[in-house]
């Protein structure tokens, strides 16, 4: 089959892999219909975030159960959605139902360290595989890992309705946190410095059905930012301003992954502020179905701006700017099969 593995130096290359094969009663075969390219894989592919060389990259996947095992619940042609946050079910974590810090992810990280979706098929055991509901589209059935994450950390910061929510960076993370803090009926300033980022954000989100205002700013704008009860940095590198902007007995949702990013804080402001830092993770397993069933609501394709096929990779990787001249576009997703 078509792979895109991870090359020396951050590298991303076109390569020709066996098709990996059902070992498990419950394996089940995936035909990859489309993948969408994650901040994470940006992260690996620019030196951020650790990943195994070699390793078939992608996890946001959506495509056709190709076979089977005999346990699996599944039937060639289903249509479904992959939950790559693997986990083993019998450490202290997974007993505790903490499946995200499963102690035993080395090995099982789709894209990172497990082959992942940027290819034509990837084989998962049943119970990470999850069935799309009825005339759900592929391009919104893409964002929904990406909106397991953004529900997580959302409850981590337990928003209140009517209350307004930082949002810095207006990435595809930053738009699915804003249009879901909206749908649950909080109002949003997202924060974002690059201006076409901006533009994108503004007509993606203006015209969604909300009870309290969208705003789009850049940092610094207009003086001091209004601060609020609850920041999430989708960035991951930009803690030092979430806390800036966050009010007393606020809380700051750190989201984004930056391996590299350090911060200095005053420890006595925080105590004296009464503020919480949460990191949340990425997500629950039983957030992902969660996801599924709130997607229904929720114009999540609105956050794709293109399409790539396999082949022309570099494309995208110029349009999120690991190459080329920084982001040209929101969620970019790699297409393997063509079944729109
Ligand atoms: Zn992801
Ligand atoms: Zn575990």
């Amino acid at each position: 089959m078509r792979a895109l593995t991870l090359g020396e130096n951050g590298t991303l290359v076109r390569t020709e892999r066996p098709d990996p094969r059902l070992t498990e009663p419950d394996d089940v075969r995936i035909r990859v219909v489309q993948t969408g390219i994650c901040g994470t894989d940006r992260g690996v592919l620019t030196g951020k975030f650790p990943a195994r060389t070699g390793v078939v990259m992608g996890h946001e996947a959506v495509g056709r159960v190709d076979s089977a095992g005999p346990a699996s619940r599944f039937t060639p042609g289903d249509r479904v959605v992959i939950n790559p946050t693997l986990y083993c079910s019998a450490c202290p974590q997974c007993a505790a139902a903490r499946f995200q810090h499963c102690e035993n992810k080395t090995g099982t990280e789709v894209g990172l360290d497990r082959d992942g979706s940027y290819a034509d098929y990837i084989v998962l055991p049943d119970k990470f595989v999850h069935r799309l509901p009825d005339g759900m589209s592929w391009d919104r059935a893409v964002v929904v890992e990406p909106l397991a994450c953004v529900l997580n950390n959302l409850d981590a910061a337990s928003i209140v309705p009517g209350e307004t929510v930082t949002v810095l960076g207006a990435g595809p993370i930053g738009l699915v946190t804003a249009m879901t803090a909206l749908h649950l009926g909080s109002g949003v300033l997202l924060v974002e410095t690059d201006p076409f980022r901006r533009e994108l954000a503004a007509k993606l989100l203006h015209d969604l059905p909300a009870r309290a205002p969208l705003t789009v700013t850049t940092p610094g704008a207009a003086g001091p930012a209004p601060r609020s009860r609850t920041v999430i940095d989708t960035v991951g590198s930009l803690l030092d301003t979430a806390l800036r902007l966050v009010d007393t007995a606020g809380t700051v949702v750190i989201m984004g992954f930056d391996d590299r990013a350090r911060v200095t804080v005053q420890p006595l402001d925080i105590l004296r502020r009464g503020l919480r830092i949460v990191g949340a993770g990425d997500y629950n397993a039983p957030s992902f179905p969660r996801a599924l069933a709130l997607a229904e609501h929720l114009p999540l394709e609105r956050v794709i701006t293109h399409h790539i096929p396999l082949d022309e990779h570099q494309r995208a990787l110029e349009l999120i700017g690991v190459t080329g001249h920084g982001y040209q576009g929101a969620k970019v997703v790699i297409v393997s099969d063509d079944d729109h």
